[in-house]
């Protein structure tokens, strides 16, 4: 029977464990803090509670907007909301180990150090160390918040997304660095909530390498709601003083002081190397991140490294998937990693979903390209929700039709975007989509529309 060593019980580790096992390998899980990792205990799933019930709460302070009237003060009780939180993820994470166990994988709490392609060392919580042969490794030791040199960033108030996932209580202000996925999405939670929020962004837009039209939608509803963007601006320093820090950021413009009692860093992830032994095992890494090949495998045989710590698209179903890939061929199922077709989505209000080319990309790549884009305003259901402000937009090839990218802004994108993935993973044609019966009434119809916008024959709006 084949032996394996899973580093790492997060997305990419549990995920990889599971197929393993299915396929017949003896696994053990070797995990230091909590199994599910970042995405199930500080990351993808706490933020979309806290996200979830901000946008109820938002709703139901317009509720008179929905036909409701609502007696009585309506308020964010911040407690149970993060003891709602913590439900969420106790019920997730026993859940996996229900399916851990089921298994039949072994899991063990500690730290693992590898020692060679077929040993690794655990060093236990009570400081005994165990030592494992094994056939093969899979490395999923995840990432963790990079922190930039900049003077102050230590200061008492700065805080990483972990931190800014259970804060004793909502910051009256906060100063967000980095205007990626994460201060977006913070930005528009705590804006909810009732934050002042700054978002300091050193590229001349926020969500880089998201399709640019819906990148100005998006910013025009942050702004909208009053939160404050600074881009292309630069953090010189951040200074403690009294209860508030002051954060002295650069712009074009000049330089200016943000005020604020938290600042939030989220400028990006590395890998987290410490500890595994990379080097004197000879592993290749670049810059903080593992290198590997299509199939999941690093430079020396037999050892193979998935999730974050690949520095690929740092997604939880990318992981996931990546682990499959790697237990895939370790037991001799041979798979490569495929990146072409990887879903990605905001859950702001409006959500953005978005698969495949950007226009940019398509431009950028000299390809020959058709868009078609449908608004909100012409979709039924988004008229019953009063989220009308956004729209799908398709980029197809002009030759056959194909589908390259799909790019979504508006409710219930972060759903809709499987069935774009599917389509392009399909290599479907607008045709196609145009030829699929969506149901009505529902947002989904809107892709079929902005498939017939390519064409100039959308049936509910004017064409060009
Ligand atoms: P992780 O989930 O980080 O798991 C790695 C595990 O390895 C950890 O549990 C760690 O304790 C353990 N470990 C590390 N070193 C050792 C060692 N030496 N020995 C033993 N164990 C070790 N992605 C999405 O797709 N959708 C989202 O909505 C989303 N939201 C996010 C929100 C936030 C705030 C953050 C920070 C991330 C979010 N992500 C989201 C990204 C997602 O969480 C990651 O891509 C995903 O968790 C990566 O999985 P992984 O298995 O590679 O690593
Ligand atoms: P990111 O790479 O998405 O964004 C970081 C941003 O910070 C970039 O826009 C970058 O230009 C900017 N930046 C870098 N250095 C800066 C500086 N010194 N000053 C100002 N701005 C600076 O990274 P993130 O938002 O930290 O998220 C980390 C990872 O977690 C991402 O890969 C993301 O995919 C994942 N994540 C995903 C989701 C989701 O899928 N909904 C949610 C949260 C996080």
């Amino acid at each position: 029977m084949k032996s394996i060593v899973v580093i790492g019980g997060g997305v990419g580790g549990y995920v990889a464990a599971i197929r393993a096992a299915q396929l017949g390998a003896k696994v053990t899980l070797i995990e230091k803090n909590n199994i599910g990792g970042t995405c199930l205990n500080e990351g993808c799933i706490p933020t979309k509670v806290l996200l979830h019930t901000a946008q109820l709460y938002s709703e139901l302070l317009a509720g008179a907007q929905y036909g409701l009237k609502v007696n009585g003060d309506i308020s964010v009780d911040w407690q149970s909301l993060q003891k709602r939180k913590a439900d969420v993820i106790k019920q997730l994470v026993g859940g996996i180990k229900i399916l851990l166990q089921y298994n039949k994988i072994e899991v063990i709490n500690g730290t693992a150090k590898i020692n060679s392609a077929k040993s690794v060392s655990i060093t236990k919580p009570n400081g005994e160390i165990q030592r494992i042969d094994t056939d093969n490794i899979i490395i999923a030791a995840g990432s963790e918040p990079f922190i930039p040199p900049i003077p102050g960033v230590d200061s008492e108030g700065v805080i990483n997304s972990s931190e800014a996932l259970s804060l004793d209580e909502i910051p009256k202000s906060i100063t967000i660095v980095g205007g990626g996925v994460i201060g977006v999405e913070f930005a528009h939670l705590f804006n909810i909530l009732g934050a002042e929020v700054s978002v300091v962004e050193m590229m001349p837009d926020i969500l880089p390498r998201i399709d640019s039209e819906v990148v100005t939608l998006m910013r025009a509803h942050l702004e909208n709601k009053n939160i404050k963007i600074y881009t292309g601006a630069k953090v010189e320093s951040i200074r403690r003083n009294g209860s508030m820090l002051d954060v002295k950021i650069e712009t074009k413009d000049g330089s200016l002081m943000l005020k604020s009692q938290k600042v939030l860093m989220a400028v990006g992830r590395r890998g987290r190397l410490e500890g595994l032994n990379t080097e004197a095992v000879g592993i290749k890494t670049e810059r903080n991140n593992i290198v590997v090949d299509d199939n999941m495998e690093t430079n020396v045989p037999g050892i193979y490294a998935i999730g974050d710590i690949t520095g690929k698209n740092m997604l939880a179903h990318v992981a996931s998937e990546q682990g499959i890939i790697a237990a895939q061929n370790i037991m001799g199922i041979k798979d490569k990693m495929d990146y072409k077709v990887i879903p990605s989505c905001i859950y702001t209000n409006p959500e953005i979903a978005s698969v495949g080319m950007t226009e940019e990309e398509a431009k950028s790549k000299g390809i020959d390209y058709k868009k078609g884009i449908f608004p909100l305003t012409a979709n039924g259901k988004s008229i019953i929700c009063n989220e009308t402000s956004g729209f799908v937009k398709i980029i197809a090839d002009s030759k056959y039709g194909e589908i390259l990218g799909v790019h979504i802004i508006g409710p219930r994108a972060t759903d809709m975007i499987g069935e774009a993935a599917l389509a392009i993973k399909l290599e479907a044609t607008v045709d196609e989509l145009i030829s699929t019966i969506h149901a009505h009434p529902t947002v989904s119809e809107s892709i079929k529309e902005a498939a017939l916008s390519v064409k100039n024959e959308a049936i509910h709006n004017v064409n060009a």
